[in-house]
């Protein structure tokens, strides 16, 4: 299968270029080979590296490094979930589990961006989750519930409180957690691929399009070449299926976003100045939207069922149109033509949103699945997978095996035809904040 992602990314574009691109051109031998460029294969392989200082450590990535969904996102490294699946947390143990795999993430993120000095425009600034719906208001209770009985400072707020500190009066009803933080998610990426260690060789541009085992090794094909590796680490994420890799667990689907242009100082003021805030849906397809410190608008509103991934620029021209109808309905004062760029980025799901973290047979390891918190997520578990495939132990990973693990999908067709009426039927839900 081929990756190819839209040039639109308007995280992307406020890095600057990259030189010294490699690709994969001829036939290479290692210890190990980490598929996939994100924040779980670039932690995977500054891990390994640090694990292994003599051993030689390829990474590759069908694209350009860290410029996958890492730098897609709409950048909340979030402490809760409300909607991580597709039904609402119920069992306060299994919400335990996956909050306290969510903290950790946090906290290795914040480790690493103090340890390599990375501006990554971190703030602490805490999450909204919002709803225009007043029904939804018995979803945020219970929420509130769960909140309280796990210690997680958080207030319920009403449509004056809300407007106050988003700008807009279009919710009016919602939650507040403390412990969130937002972040510019392309630097983060771009930080982990600039701080790689020496004993990591990076290829760009360089798809594997198939593997198998002989004998010890695994055998890996690319257009210009084979790598021929002792140990494997797939982070491939939303390609993890088109890889063959728990193909029964994870299926893809396609997020697209679309970023304003910095409002204008007249344009801020029409808003009431608001401090940088991100509210979260509270019904599963709602819109995500976040005010910039650089005052611009983030907006996400659609999640697909694709085939191929690859979104023509045709088809988020059609996304681009709901982004913009998102961003009138919840501030009309504003003009028609902000929306300077839109993109998509693929994600992997499970059926229980799950992650899968795991040594799948001899010196094969797999981590991904991470739904709507790949950031702290995505960056642990590569971590963790790291030291797994090196046969050493942690309480991470005791803490990561103690989840609930992915429960197998229904078989085709019954799996597309019920993730697309799923879709449909949470789109229908939450189609008043889209
Ligand atoms: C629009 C959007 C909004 C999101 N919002 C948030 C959010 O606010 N907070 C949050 O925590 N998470 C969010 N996510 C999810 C988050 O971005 C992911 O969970 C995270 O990026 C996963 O990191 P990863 O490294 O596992 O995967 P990726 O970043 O997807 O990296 C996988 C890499 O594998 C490469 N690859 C795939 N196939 C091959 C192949 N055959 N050969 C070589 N390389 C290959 C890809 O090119 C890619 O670079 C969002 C995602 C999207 C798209």
């Amino acid at each position: 299968m081929e990756v190819v992602n839209d040039n639109n990314c308007g995280w992307i574009k406020d890095l600057s270029s990259r030189k010294n691109i490699k690709t994969l051109s001829s036939d290479l031998d290692c210890e190990w080979l980490i598929v996939g460029a994100g924040y779980t294969g670039l932690s995977a392989a500054r891990k390994l590296a640090k694990l292994n200082p003599n051993q030689k450590i390829i990474l590759v990535d069908a694209q350009k490094a860290g410029e996958g969904a890492s730098s897609r996102n709409s950048g909340y490294l979030v402490d809760t979930t409300l909607n991580d699946g597709f039904t609402s947390n119920k069992e306060l143990e299994k919400y335990k589990k996956k909050s306290d795999i969510y903290n950790l993430g946090i906290r290795v993120v914040k480790k690493f961006i103090k340890e390599h000095q990375v501006d990554c425009d971190w703030n602490e600034c805490g999450k909204y989750f919002a709803s225009s719906k007043v029904e939804d208001k018995k979803i945020l209770d219970n929420f509130s519930n769960i909140l309280s009985k796990l210690g997680f400072n958080h207030a319920l707020l009403d449509k004056n409180q809300l407007s106050k500190k988003l700008g807009t009066e279009f919710y009016n009803i919602g939650l507040f957690t403390k412990g969130g933080i937002l972040i510019h998610p392309g630097k983060l990426a771009r930080s982990m691929v600039n701080c790689l260690p020496n004993n990591v060789e990076l290829f760009e541009n360089t798809n594997l399009f198939k593997w198998f085992s002989f004998k010890d090794y695994i055998i890996c094909h690319f257009i210009n070449g084979k790598i021929k590796t002792k140990k494997i680490i797939f982070a491939t994420n939303g390609f993890l299926k088109s890889l063959g890799l728990k193909v029964n667990y994870n299926f893809p689907i396609t997020l697209t976003a679309s970023m304003t242009r910095p409002l204008t100082d007249e344009e801020f003021k029409a808003i009431g100045q608001p401090k940088e805030w991100g509210v979260l849906p509270v019904r599963p397809m709602g819109a995500t939207i976040r005010m910039t410190k650089d005052r611009r608008i983030l907006i996400r509103n659609t999640a697909e069922l694709r085939n191929p991934f690859k979104m023509l620029n045709s088809d988020i021209e059609k996304r681009l149109n709901f982004h913009k109808i998102g961003i009138k309905k919840r501030f009309p004062q504003l003009g028609d033509d902000l929306i300077k760029s839109t993109w998509s980025g693929v994600v992997s799901r499970t059926r229980n949103s799950s992650q899968i973290f795991e040594k799948i047979s001899k010196n094969i390891f797999v981590a991904g699945c991470y739904n709507g918190s790949g950031i702290g997520v995505g960056t642990l578990f590569g971590e963790q997978i790291a030291l797994k495939a090196c046969n050493e132990s942690s309480r991470e990973i005791e803490i990561i095996e103690g989840r609930n693990l992915p429960t197998i999908l229904p078989p085709k067709p019954f799996l597309d035809l019920g993730i697309k009426i799923r879709l449909i039927y949470e789109r229908l839900k939450a189609s008043s904040d889209l």
